[in-house]
């Protein structure tokens, strides 16, 4: 169980009610430009009114399907804000289910507030053709719980050799091409995986790893890596490749994502493409911006990712890309592994650590510090992902889908990896004390996560 209080429910046993009120919270809409203290009332999955603290009283309203007996969830004290909308999943499923199912990620997904996830192609097969994305999004529709938006693999099984058929994908439900978890090494491939990708209008999710710096490498190039006697990536495996594909985009056009960007110089590449109007977005990982390097001198496998923990300076320089907007979102890469893959030599553990139940209070620790508000928080974290993917969620407009977090940023806990509701225990963050937690998740106007108190 998740936690004594916590209390999950998939969409598809429990349907949703006609009219549901939120009442009394301060609710933050970015893309609205909303922050103020309202009710919110949800009518048959979508929001259907907000008002003045009081004013949609359901025993007031004559409206159809509206009654005493309306769902009022007490919201004062806490923020309602769009779902987050985290770009970046690893759902493991198909192939890799001893490290994660469609349906325990998707229940990870609601207890850190997210409602949509978008899952990465490295599956076992891989998502590269319609029959794996119908498959998947099956499997999400019957799990409930998160919305599942599959990204379609831009090779052949992730080959880098042969382009994948996007069209018929996209047909299928995709809404993003990556290799992610490889880089595009070849430079023609990428050159016509964006041309392609334009005709669709689908971003490339890009991995930016040069494989000949890299090459058996396991954690980043620094004094770190020096004095603990483990090969190094430098951050140069990552800046030349975003450096790159910069110059593809530029004669190419189309759209280019960068993922998980870790590197001081990479981040100054996006923000100089921006200014230059080129179509380039970026993420940035939680733990990208909470730990550095020295995370790693304990030999904690946990601590094993790719892109790896970076300098004190590239934290930084992350968070400042963050603030102004030149990353645009917050994505986990969410990245489960069994147990037998990480409680091993450092040099021989799988590369990721588990995410999606630790993405809201490390980003809160970013609001804590003033690196950013709270705000800019939810827009990375909400509007400007479901943005990239053209998803059409992160808004809390009359109208929209009721995809919703009701969280407490104050509320003190500790993470506990054995209560996770992922599969996977791969945490670095294991023992921390957190603060933030959502208390209501919405999906669709139905409440799948709750953990009021
Ligand atoms: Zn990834």
């Amino acid at each position: 169980m998740p936690n004594s209080n916590a209390i999950a429910t998939s969409r598809n046993t429990r349907p949703a009610p006609a009219a549901l009120l939120i009442r009394g919270g301060r609710v933050i809409d970015p893309a609205g430009g909303r922050d103020g203290r309202y009710d919110v009332l949800v009518e048959n999955g979508r929001i259907s009114a907000i008002g003045e603290p009081g004013s949609l009283d359901p025993a007031q309203l004559a409206m159809p399907g509206m009654s005493e007996e309306t769902p009022v969830l007490d919201a004062s004290g806490l923020i309602v804000a769009p779902g987050f909308v985290d770009m970046h999943v690893h759902l493991r499923e198909p192939g890799f289910e001893y490290k994660e199912t469609i349906e325990t990620g998707c229940r990870a997904a609601v207890a850190g507030g997210v409602t949509s996830v978008a899952c990465m192609a490295n599956t076992d097969p891989v998502n590269d053709n319609a029959a794996v994305t119908q498959y998947i999004l099956e499997k999400a529709r019957k799990a409930g719980f998160a919305n599942v938006f599959p990204i379609g693999a831009v090779s052949v099984g992730l080959a880098g050799e042969r382009m994948a058929e996007f069209g018929e994908m996209v047909e299928a439900g995709i809404v993003a091409v990556s290799d992610d978890g490889m880089p595009v090494v070849d430079s023609a491939l990428m050159r016509r995986a964006l041309e392609y990708a334009r005709m669709f209008h689908l971003p490339v999710i890009v991995h930016e790893e040069d494989p000949g710096l890299c090459c058996g490498a396991v954690m980043h190039e620094g004094g770190m890596s020096v004095r603990l006697g483990l090969k190094g990536m430098p951050s140069a495996g990552e800046s030349v490749m975003v450096a790159r594909d910069i110059e593809l985009l530029r004669t190419s056009k189309g759209r280019l994502h960068i993922a998980h960007i870790s590197c001081a110089e990479a981040v100054e590449m996006v923000r100089r493409a921006k200014a230059e109007g080129l179509d380039v977005t970026a993420e940035a990982t939680p733990h990208h911006f909470i730990l550095d390097d020295t995370a790693v001198e304990s030999y904690n496998t946990n601590a094993k990712m790719k892109p790896p923990l970076r300098s004190v300076g590239d934290v930084e320089a992350v968070r400042r890309g963050l603030a102004d907007g030149t990353i645009d979102a917050i994505a986990t890469d969410h990245a489960p592994h069994h147990r037998d893959e990480k409680v091993c030599e450092f040099d021989k553990a799988a590369f990721g650590i588990v995410g999606l139940e630790t993405m809201l209070p490390l980003s809160l620790e970013l609001v804590r510090r003033g690196c950013i508000d709270l705000g800019r928080m939810i827009d990375a974290m909400s509007v400007r992902p479901s943005r990239v993917l053209g998803i059409g969620r992160g808004s809390l407009a009359v109208g929209a889908v009721a995809d919703i977090v009701v969280f407490d940023p104050e509320r003190e806990w500790t993470l506990h990896a054995d209560a996770m509701a992922t599969k996977s225990r791969n945490t670095p963050f294991e023992g921390w004390k957190l603060k933030g937690k959502a208390v209501w998740t919405l999906v669709g106007g139905t409440v799948v996560w709750e953990d009021a108190r």
